[in-house]
């Protein structure tokens, strides 16, 4: 009876180490399950990552769309009348000016130059001021010539400024000599004479 007893009390006893065991199994079982949503979430981040290294790597010439002034209508307001390129992407180097009572804008210097070349006859010519964004005239323009800030359509840098102080200053954190338009345009035009 005695031998029963302890028999019964190792089954019972087994059997409560076999229920305690399943437990313990799910419990492992969610621990891994766990450190798979992190990783998926690591992951997340992961793939989030990559979408902002292009914001990272910016240009220096773009603007946000609410800061760019675009003085040409219709569908192609947005893009360079000489190359077709996008002059919110584009916009510290935006040139304009009017041609027949027109609003032309270009993205460059050189897109102007080239239309010019071509005999446009361009009136009231206007760049923009790389500080305060607005359109100057470009006869008020302090032009930062051969800096290292990349140029549009151009091997030399071209970045206008109203203020001569803040042309310094652009001039000793990227290096270029500070001229007028006239030298600058002159400038653009040795992108045609190669
Ligand atoms: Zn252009």
């Amino acid at each position: 009876m005695f031998k029963l007893l302890i028999s019964s009390l190792t089954v019972l006893l087994l059997a409560g180490c076999q229920n305690i065991t399943p437990e313990v199994k799910t419990d492992k079982k969610t621990a891994p399950a766990k450190t798979r949503v992190e990783k998926s979430e690591a992951q997340k981040t992961m793939q989030k990552h990559p979408m902002q290294k292009p914001m990272m790597h910016k240009m220096f010439q773009s603007v946000d769309k609410k800061d760019a002034i675009l003085v040409q209508t219709g569908p192609n307001k947005e893009h360079c009348a000489m190359c077709g390129m996008n002059l919110i992407k584009f916009y510290k180097t935006s040139h304009a000016a009017k041609l027949n009572g027109k609003n032309i804008q270009y993205c460059s210097l050189h897109c102007l130059t080239e239309h010019i070349n071509e005999g446009a006859e361009l009136e009231n010519p206007m760049v923009v001021d790389v500080d305060s964004l607005k359109f100057i005239p470009v006869t008020e323009a302090f032009y930062v010539v051969g800096s290292d800030v990349p140029e549009t359509m151009s091997p030399v840098s071209k970045y206008a400024f109203k203020n001569l102080d803040l042309a310094k200053a652009f001039q000793k954190k990227h290096g270029g000599k500070i001229v007028d338009f006239y030298s600058a345009w002159q400038e653009a035009k040795k992108d045609f004479q190669k």
